[in-house]
């Protein structure tokens, strides 16, 4: 067409007409996006809060494969193959954690715990400082610096690496009277453990340690029941009645009969009840021989320490249930230990009566002899130490979704506090 008509000049003129106006819509949508972007940014007050209340619960050395194993022991007593359920696998948000040290690829308890508690990785060995030496800040300070009631307790010592992680700092871990010194430095409420290794320090050449921590404030308490009797409110630091005159402790297993053990779940139901409800509360609460009995590749041990950890993941998760929209439980581990397999290469069926006669027939066993239990009767174990897969997180209420897929041990830190 050489001309254009005055059909065509219409509809040239229709369509800049159409252009126009889709520009002008274009610049709407854009503004609209733009203001809501804003609104969002203003809106920043608005911004993730931590929940009112919080569990964090850490199985030590309580992989996904130790989990399982006591699932399949569950489900055998119930006379199935499998499908019984632990307390906390019922969350509905699951995630895995990485948990690799600053120094090695398996990481220690020490490191992991500050992972867990600090968001910064360090070696292993080193507990709340990083490599350097630099002291690195728990997310029980950072709670108890928002007014929070803050609560750090264990099946094991309270001075091991897992619940020292939360309020010591040392390049050595194994500096347990040091790390007990800190304790009323910190102001932390409620402080719980089987009992304080070093009890007078490497040498038993120092004041006992319960004497410092009473002329600093705390009361300390054989026992729950002297717990009950006590009406310090400064804070109190529980450990079993059986420590009462011990320069240490060893196993908790290990119990002496002629005192009553105190178990995680009362532990954790008597701080609940003692920091209260009306403030906020930060509580870390560890099933800490869950690791000592994979050391020793002991399958029956390893199932009662994990079976009474999920009994304190139960009082959580109760207290959940009463404060649904204001609590947060996260469940995980500090690494695994054991390199547990389900299967041996001897069937298809784990052989658990074999394995329950085979304790009942047993005395003191060795961790030889408990690998070869469970070997024989079908569950493998690959090592007497801790191995660097990863490990679950398991998560329920306030926050929760942000525990779902893949994250390094040193994201729970920012995911638990909001930041
Ligand atoms: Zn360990």
């Amino acid at each position: 067409m050489l001309f254009p008509t005055q059909d065509s000049a219409n509809r040239k003129s229709m369509d800049k007409t159409k252009k126009i106006l889709l520009y002008a819509a274009a610049a709407i949508v854009i503004l609209a996006a733009a203001g809501l972007i804003f609104k969002h940014q203003s809106g920043q007050v608005e911004k993730d809060t931590p929940a009112k209340y919080i569990f964090v619960m850490i199985g030590d050395g309580m992989g996904a494969t130790q989990v399982a194993a006591v699932e399949s022991y569950l489900s055998y007593q119930a006379g199935k193959l499998g499908g019984e359920q632990l307390t906390f696998t019922k969350f509905p948000v699951l995630g895995l954690c990485t948990t690799f040290s600053a120094d090695r690829n398996i990481t220690d308890s020490s490191a992991s715990g500050t992972a867990i508690a600090t968001g910064s990785k360090t070696d292993n060995g080193k507990l709340g400082v990083d490599p350097e030496g630099n002291e690195l800040k728990s997310m029980a300070y950072t709670f108890k610096e928002q007014g929070y009631r803050i609560g750090i307790m264990s099946s094991v010592p309270a001075n091991h690496a897992t619940p020292a992680s939360f309020y010591g700092h040392d390049m050595d871990r194994g500096d347990y009277y040091n790390i007990s010194l800190q304790i009323p430095e910190s102001g932390f409420d409620f402080i719980a453990g089987s009992g304080l290794l070093q009890f007078n320090e490497k040498n038993n050449d120092q004041e006992p340690i319960d004497k410092v921590l009473e002329s600093k404030g705390y009361d300390v308490c054989f026992g729950l029941d002297e717990l009950a009797a006590s009406t310090d409110e400064a804070g109190v630091v529980v450990v079993q009645p059986s420590q009462k005159n011990a320069e240490a402790l060893n196993y908790e297993i290990d119990r002496d009969t002629e005192f009553k053990e105190d178990r995680l779940g009362e532990v954790l139901a008597a701080a609940i009840d003692y920091l209260g409800d009306e403030k906020p509360f930060f509580i870390m609460c560890e099933g800490g021989e869950i690791d000592w009995a994979a050391h020793d590749n002991n399958m029956m041990t390893m199932t009662d320490a994990i079976l009474r950890f999920d009994e304190a993941v139960k009082v959580a998760y109760d207290f959940y249930l009463e404060h649904k929209d204001e609590t947060l439980i996260i469940v995980t581990a500090d690494h695994e230990t054991g390199g547990i397999t389900i299967g041996s290469g001897h069937s298809s069926m784990i052989d658990w009566a074999g394995i329950e006669k085979a304790y009942e027939e047993a005395g003191e066993t060795s961790s030889a002899e408990n690998r070869a239990i469970s070997t024989e009767h079908n569950i493998g174990w690959a090592s007497y130490g801790h191995t660097g897969g990863p490990v679950p997180i398991y998560a329920i209420g306030k926050g929760a979704g942000k525990f779902c897929g893949r994250m390094d041990n040193t994201d729970i830190y920012a995911k638990v506090v909001c930041e």
